[in-house]
């Protein structure tokens, strides 16, 4: 699946908030937007006001970037987060949340989430037992992500989880640092999603 391969700061510059992308950097004074906080572009100062259309949009902006995740493939989360029961936006949230790049860098396994998505592609991690490589493969209550035999796996994620090691785990996993499991409890509530994003907001706009 396709996947922006552009400058990362710029996009939280964009959203005038940070988004996470750069692992650690993003914590320490190097973050970008510490230092330049406005909008990438020679004529970001000559803005104008943002209408409620560009409000909509730029928190659906926001989620996408969050995740990693392209108009097309987002368009295909959220119709599936319309068809399931309950509330949109959370679901949508959920839906995300699921994927295994983000169970991997919500278990402390990765460095971000770029890191993530290479280390699921490159096959480092098995899922009950089984190899998968594909970063949006959806997990379930129940399943177990657990290394792979790679020579190299072990210190890649041994490496990370310990960068990590003061980073609090969701609710709806449970993630031994020791033996590098880690089990999904539970599906994913909007309570448990730290993002600060008006999903309802991204449910008007994407209605429309
Ligand atoms: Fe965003 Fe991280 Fe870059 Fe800061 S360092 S601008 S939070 S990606």
């Amino acid at each position: 699946m396709a996947r922006y391969t552009g400058n990362k700061c710029k996009l939280c510059r964009r959203e005038g908030m940070k988004l996470f992308l750069k692992g650690q950097r993003c914590f320490i004074e190097k973050c970008a937007l510490s230092r330049r906080d406005y909008p990438p572009g020679v004529h970001a100062h000559r803005r104008s006001k943002i209408t409620d259309y560009g409000l909509h949009l730029r928190e659906k902006q926001k989620l996408k970037r969050i995740y990693g995740v392209l108009e097309r493939q987002f368009r295909l989360y959220f119709k599936e987060a319309e068809r399931m029961k309950g509330n949109t936006g959370a679901n949508l949230l959920a839906l995300l949340e699921r994927r295994l790049d983000n169970v991997v860098l919500a278990s402390g396994f990765a460095y971000s989430r770029n890191h993530a998505r290479q280390l699921v592609n490159h096959g480092h991690f098995r899922v009950n037992g089984r190899r998968v490589d594909i970063a949006s493969f959806r997990v379930r209550p129940g399943d177990e992500l657990t290394l792979g035999p790679k020579e190299n796996t072990k210190k890649l994620v041994t490496d990370a989880a310990e960068i990590n090691k003061s980073q609090s785990v969701p609710e709806w996993l449970e993630v031994s640092k020791e033996t590098l499991v880690s089990k999904v409890v539970a599906l994913p509530k909007r309570e448990n999603i730290p993002h600060p994003i008006q999903e309802q907001l991204v449910v008007e706009i994407c209605s429309k």
